[in-house]
Parts: structure tokens; sequence; C-alpha cells
């Protein structure tokens, strides 16, 4: 994480991009716009920029690849996103909605160790509120 700086759009589109992967699904750009609730051009500018940063890649009308990095950047975004809500909806009590939105606000930015430390507190859960795998691979105990 620590040679990106990626804009909270950035950090939000990539994933997104990696989320429906997990899913098993193409990240279309035509799905990234109705995900996101917006039009194509905006779309394409953000994944511009994450292709700029060497995150992926994109083919005129096919959905975006993660190149390695984006990969390993994406899934470390999940990690701390999914760590983030659900410690605040265990630790905290806050409903799941309110978590998962406050989660999205600082998954990006917030340091490793803090991240690390609400994992051990949850004892390095496999899965999230919503039943999506947690991936520890580069989670720091
Ligand atoms: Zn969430
Ligand atoms: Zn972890």
């Amino acid at each position: 994480m620590s040679n990106f700086t990626l804009t909270k759009p950035e950090a939000s589109y990539l994933s997104e991009v990696y989320r429906i992967i997990e899913e098993g699904r193409e990240p279309a750009v035509t799905l990234l716009a109705s995900r996101f609730g917006v039009k194509l051009p905006t779309v394409i500018d953000v994944l511009e920029k994450l292709e700029r940063k060497g995150l992926l890649v994109r083919e005129r009308w096919r959905a975006p690849k993660l190149t390695r990095t984006g990969i390993r950047v994406a899934s470390s975004i999940l990690h701390r996103h999914r760590i983030i809500e659900l410690y605040f909806s265990r630790k905290l009590g806050l409903a799941q909605q309110l978590a998962c939105r406050e989660a999205a606000k600082i998954d990006y930015i917030l340091d490793d160790l803090v991240v690390a430390r609400m994992c051990r507190e949850l004892n390095h859960p496999d899965k999230c509120f919503h039943m999506k795998p947690i991936n520890h691979t580069r989670c720091k105990r």
C-alpha cells in the first residue's frame, strides 16, 4: 500500500472491480457504472487513473483486468474494509449498514498496524458480515 496514494474514488473503484471478480463476474464498465450510479465517462476516467498507476489494464470494449499489483492493493483494501466494518459492528455495536459506510471512508488510508490490531481483536475472522471471505495474506500478525 505504501507506494500508492489512491484517492477515495480510485480506492472504491479498484476494490469494486475486485469484488465483482470475487463474485465470478466480469467487471464491465457498464456494471461499474450501475453499481456506482454514474455515467460511463466517469467510470472510464477513474479506470484511466488506475491504469496510469499500474493497477489495471484496460482494453477497448473489454472489462478491465487487474495487474498483480492491482490484485495486491485491492485485496489489501478489502481486508481493511471487512475488518473495520466488522470491528465497528461487533465491538462498537454499530448497525451493519452504518459500519460498512463508515469503513468505506477510511479503509484505504488507515494505517496497517491499526487494522492488524483490529483484526487480532476479532481473532482473524474468515468472513465479514456480508459473508464475503477475508483474506489475511498481507495482514501483519
Ligand atoms: Zn462493507
Ligand atoms: Zn487480518
